[in-house]
């Protein structure tokens, strides 16, 4: 008898509808060889634990059958469940390493991460909604300890992937990643890249309180994902992506034309954070404050990498300036 060269591998993915503009949250049971592997674990609540389970009957498993959970990355729309399941059924979670503190919700860690929000909204000019961000940050480090992952964690590179790949793509978050089968050309990218959105480079410290350029990571965790024979993408929101290297496309070009219109508005006068905040987003500056300046922080700091604009710092605030074109 000849033996199949491929690698047995069938997944059965998990979608449950939103109100918000994700849509959906998906996560997905992996079959593997011998291993029954979650990727990703939803929200918490009653519709993410009934939606599993209704996947795990369709699919003839019983809870008891995953061998291990693997985290696409520490985002609270990604881990909902591990806590649930671990209690149950006691079994390896893995994740990046990066993710350990954030999913542990580790108390020093946290507090570093306060300070370093703290420094960064005064280095952009913002006061008083920076200080009400870092208030907020503060009740909410006491509010959602409960949300911390109480199972065991070990790093992704000891998960049994049996024939597929851990690919770090960081950016959205430190820790994201995806999981890439070759065989059939497919990416289970948690939220590296979503078909109706663009997913946000969050702002965040590395683990020494020192800020990542996560723009600029994005930008390439895009470029690494464009450089594979992809087929397609499941996402963690969404519809599946039939046609990643067009998306990817598409996704940085805008972050272009954002860079550009960030360029425009310093050549016109706008020179601090704040500044420049308010004249491309307006009252949205108010409303979605972390969003705002996570956007305008990550393009600042790649076009000062890219050497498209000039930085300089008075009194502890940073001042930007259109590079001298000669
Ligand atoms: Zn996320």
């Amino acid at each position: 008898m000849i033996e199949s060269q491929t690698t047995p591998f069938e997944f059965y993915p998990i979608s449950v509808p939103t109100q918000d503009s994700l849509r959906t949250v998906n996560f997905y049971l992996l079959s593997i060889k011998n291993q029954l592997l979650l990727f990703d674990a939803g929200w918490t609540g009653d519709a993410y634990w009934q939606a599993l389970k209704q996947t795990l009957k369709e699919s003839h498993f019983e809870l008891e059958d995953i061998t291990g959970i693997v985290l696409s990355h520490h985002h609270i729309d990604h881990c909902g469940l591990v806590n649930q399941i671990v209690e149950k059924h006691e079994i390896p979670v893995y994740a990046h390493k990066k993710a350990f503190p954030r999913l542990q919700r580790e108390e020093t860690f946290l507090r570093t991460r306060i300070q370093f929000f703290e420094a960064l909204y005064r280095k952009f000019d913002c006061w008083d909604r920076g200080e009400a961000q870092v208030d907020y940050l503060k009740r909410s480090l006491e509010k959602n300890r409960h949300l911390a992952v109480k199972a065991n964690l070990s790093p992704v590179e000891e998960a049994p992937l049996d024939g597929l790949n851990a690919l770090h793509f960081p950016g959205h978050a430190p820790d994201q990643i995806g999981l890439w089968e070759q065989t059939n050309g497919i990416l289970f990218g948690g939220d590296v890249l979503i078909q109706h959105i663009s997913s946000n480079a969050l702002v965040e410290p590395n683990e020494n309180g020192e800020r990542l350029p996560t723009l600029h990571q994005s930008v390439e965790s895009l470029k690494a994902i464009a450089s594979l024979p992809v087929q397609l993408i499941h996402s963690g929101h969404g519809s599946v992506i039939h046609d990643p290297q067009a998306l990817v496309k598409k996704r940085l070009s805008r972050i272009d034309q954002k860079g550009d219109k960030i360029i425009s508005l310093i050549e016109k006068g706008a020179s601090t954070g704040r500044e420049i905040a308010l004249s491309y987003y307006g009252s949205t500056y108010d409303q979605q404050f972390s969003l705002v300046m996570s956007e305008i922080i990550g393009q600042l700091d790649y076009l000062e990498i890219k050497g498209k604009i000039d930085k300089t710092i008075k009194d502890g605030i940073y001042h930007y300036s259109p590079v001298n074109k000669i």
